[in-house]
This record gives C-alpha cells, structure tokens and sequence, in this order.
C-alpha cells in the first residue's frame, strides 16, 4: 500500500476522509481522535446509509451524525428555497437543542451554511424570521417544530436528512406520535439516522419505519468514567431519606450537588423539604416551562443555587461543569440511567462523588447496578439513619466494602442524644481525600 498524500496535520481523524473546513474546525475543537461511536459511523454516513445508533450523550455522538451531515450539505449544495429545509434534526429537550446547535456551529464554522434552532417555551417571532428564507440545518423539539409547520412557517418536503435523537426520551416523554406526523411531512428524505439508549418494543417498530437497511452502531458509555467517580451507598428507610438528605447537605464539600428523584413530584417533593432547611433548591422535570427550566439550570451554573433536583429525562440536557457530588436519592431501575446519572459529576476529566441513597425496595436496583457496572459501591455507614436490617440483606458473600470502620457519628438535627456536642465534622465527609479527622488546622 502506498500514498503519496502527506497530511499537513497528521491527525486520527484523517482516516474519515473528512473535507477541509471540517478537519479544519474539528482540529481547533482539539480533538485528537475520532471515539468509537463517530469511527463507526462517519463511513457509512458519508456514503449515504441510514443508521441505527445505540448510543447516549457523552460518546460523541453529536459529531458522528453532524461531521457527515454538513460534509454531504456542502458536496451536495443547493440553495435553499423560503422556509425549506434541507436537514433536520429531532430532540426532545431545549436543552440538548440548543446543545447540538452549538455542535453545528463549531464544526460547521468554514462553510457557511445556514442553521437555526427552534423550541418551544418562548416566543415564536425570532424563529420564524430566522426560518423565512430557508436553512440548510434546523434543529428543532417537535411540538414547536408541527406548531411553526400547521403556521405555515416552514416547509419539510424537502428534507434531505432527518435525524431522531435519543428517541427512547421522545418515547418517555410522549412525543412519539408528534414524531409520526413529523416524519409523515418528509416526503423526499434520503438518509435517516435514529439514535436511542435503550430500544423498547415502540422504538424498535419506529426504527422498521423509518430506516432502510440501516447501519447498526452499538456503543458504550465511556466506563472510564465511572471508574473516575467515588461511588457510595447510603442504607436508609425510606422515610428517613429526607431527614439524611438534609444531613448530608449539611457538608460543605458538597459544592454543587445534582440529585436525582424518579419522579417530577418526587423531584418537586425533595425541593420543598429542602427549603424548609433552608438549603436553596431548584427542580428540573417535564413539567415545568422551558422558561423556568433554564433559569432553574443558569442558577444552578452560576452558583446561586447549590442544589438542583432533576429526574432522567430533564437530566438529558444538563452539560454542567464542577458539579461535586451526584446524589441518587432513589435509584434508578435502570443501570444504564444510573451511569447516565453519575456521569454528570467527573465531567472534562474531573474526579466526582456519587452518593446513592437506598432503602429496601432498591436492593435489587442495586444488584443490577453493580452487576451492570462490574463495580462494587462502596457502603457509608457512618450516619445515623443507618440501616442495618437493610445492609445485612445486602449479602456479604461478594466482598462489598465498607467505607468507615469508625464509630458512628452523629450529624443533622434529629440528633438529640448529642445535642450539645459538637456535631461530626460538617466538612469533608463526602469529599474524596478525606483530611484526617478531628483535626483542626
Ligand atoms: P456528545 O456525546 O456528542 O454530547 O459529546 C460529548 C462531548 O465529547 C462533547 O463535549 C464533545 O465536544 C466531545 N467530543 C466529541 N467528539 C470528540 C472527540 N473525537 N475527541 C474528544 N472530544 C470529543
């Protein structure tokens, strides 16, 4: 095998055979090699293949599907007619919206197509303007996205490349039948590429409709990610979790803490105990607008909230940094949604803690879990709405570690036998290199 083609900048990404401007952007994204996900894909997409993706945020995702599809818009470039659209692409959140719009605009900044985003929540005016002449890309959430359509506000006969992104959420989130109509409208796509997590009964139907002979890439969250974070499990009675929970607050290394409930009333729940600790609380789920998710989540960047309750599905979009501690406050049933979960905190190669609060019911969660992961959690048994019943049913056989052989200490104000003595240590229980304690420095 020969070549006589030096690249100017040898890169793992030269083997995708990806035009200039592109190698060009992705090079300043300082990315170094292509991930799995994006090593499968971009081939095949090139070509042209539709593509079934098991895959979840945090693979490089994204750019597996954008790479390709601003490749094929520009070899293949036609002017856009008004209010045409050449691309689509189908999310269910506003967050992840905004999220892979951003994805286009940096990997696309040399080639000058025209992309927009729309969601609903906010007012229509600017979205229509942006839509009036046509845009090569449009990423959109689709309640918003039929509204604009029976508006008359945008055309999807011409769709060349419609992409359905984490549809098991758009399953989850009953958006399944707005998706239908959507796909309905696209009557002259050529490639169709559809990602999902997990692929119950009704995405694996959806996938027979919508996909021709697609390519399958099946990938992995990063497990080096999970073997990054601190993982803890806390044994408690279910009705002792909200009185632990504020105890736990009570720590100030816990800086910035995403917990997660399994429910948006659970999640609203947790929110209102917590503020009558005092400890300001913000929650993230389905049923709040879009006005008042965002602002819940820029509070939460910014610092002026320490704590956001989020359930899976609303978690989907939330990409922030220095987020310390992961608190399950339920855990999920799923194992998947647990590595989901955790992977918030340990985001850009930093360290993180994931504190999982169990009660008798979640054993079996549990199990899976550790099953799923080939990772045994770490048991915290030192505080006192500790359960012992619970942990003995736990088994001993597979050698779960326990995390503190020391005496237990009180903390939190349902400590009435110790009322005068100095609570344990507020600071540093849920840190990772724990100070040696009962020392003052
Ligand atoms: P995604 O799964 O698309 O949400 O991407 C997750 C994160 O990985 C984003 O912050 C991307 O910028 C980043 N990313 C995507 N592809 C690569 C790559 N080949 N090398 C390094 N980082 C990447």
């Amino acid at each position: 095998m020969h070549t006589n083609i030096t690249p100017q900048t040898p890169n793992g990404f030269d083997s995708l055979n990806l035009i200039s401007p592109l190698c060009r952007a992705v090079n300043e994204k300082e990315y170094s090699n292509p991930t799995p996900i994006q090593m499968q894909a971009v081939p095949h997409l090139l070509k042209g293949r539709d593509l079934l993706g098991c895959a979840q945020t945090g693979t490089g995702k994204t750019a597996a599907f954008a790479l390709p599809i601003l490749q094929r818009l520009k070899e293949n470039y036609q002017p856009v007619g008004r209010k045409e659209i050449r691309s689509l692409i189908l999310t269910p959140t506003r967050e992840l919206a905004v999220q892979i719009m951003e994805s286009f605009e940096d990997y696309g900044r040399y080639l000058n197509l025209k992309q927009t985003v729309i969601y609903g929540g906010v007012r229509q005016e600017k979205q229509v303007k942006a839509l009036k002449y046509g845009v090569d890309i449009l990423v959109a959430t689709p309640g918003r996205l039929l509204d604009l359509h029976n508006q008359k506000y945008l055309r999807l006969d011409k769709v060349e490349v419609f992409v359905l992104d984490e549809a098991d959420r758009m399953l989850d989130m009953g958006f399944l039948p707005d998706v239908k109509k959507i796909h309905s409208f696209i009557t002259k796509t050529s490639q169709t590429m559809l990602f999902s997590a997990t692929m119950p009964i009704e995405i694996q139907r959806l996938t027979k409709g919508f996909l021709k002979d697609p390519i399958k890439v099946e990938v992995a969250p990063p497990s080096t990610t999970v073997d990054k974070i601190d993982q803890r499990v806390l044994f408690v009675d279910r009705e002792n979790k909200g009185a632990l929970l504020k105890s736990m607050l009570e720590d100030a290394t816990i800086e910035r803490a995403l917990i997660f409930a399994r429910t948006k009333h659970g999640a609203n729940k947790i929110v209102k105990n917590l503020s009558k600790g005092k400890i300001k609380a913000d929650a993230i789920h389905g049923n709040k607008s879009q006005a008042a998710r965002l602002e819940a989540l820029n509070k939460f960047k910014t610092g002026k909230i320490r704590v956001l309750v989020a359930t899976d599905i609303a978690s989907r979009g939330i990409d922030v940094d220095g987020i310390t501690h992961v608190i399950n406050y339920e855990l999920p049933n799923e194992p998947e949604s647990y590595v989901h979960r955790i992977g918030r905190t340990a985001r850009a190669g930093a360290a993180g803690i994931a504190l999982s609060l169990c009660d008798l019911g979640e054993l079996g969660y549990l199990k899976k879990i550790e099953r799923t992961t080939n990772k045994s959690v770490v048991m915290e048994k030192d505080h006192i709405y500790h359960s012992e019943t619970i942990a003995s049913k736990r088994g001993r056989s597979s050698g779960f570690k326990t995390r503190s052989t020391q005496k237990k200490r009180f903390y939190g104000k349902g400590s009435s036998s110790r009322k005068n003595s100095k609570p344990a240590t507020r600071r540093g229980r849920y840190q990772r290199e724990r100070p040696e304690r009962g020392r003052k420095n």
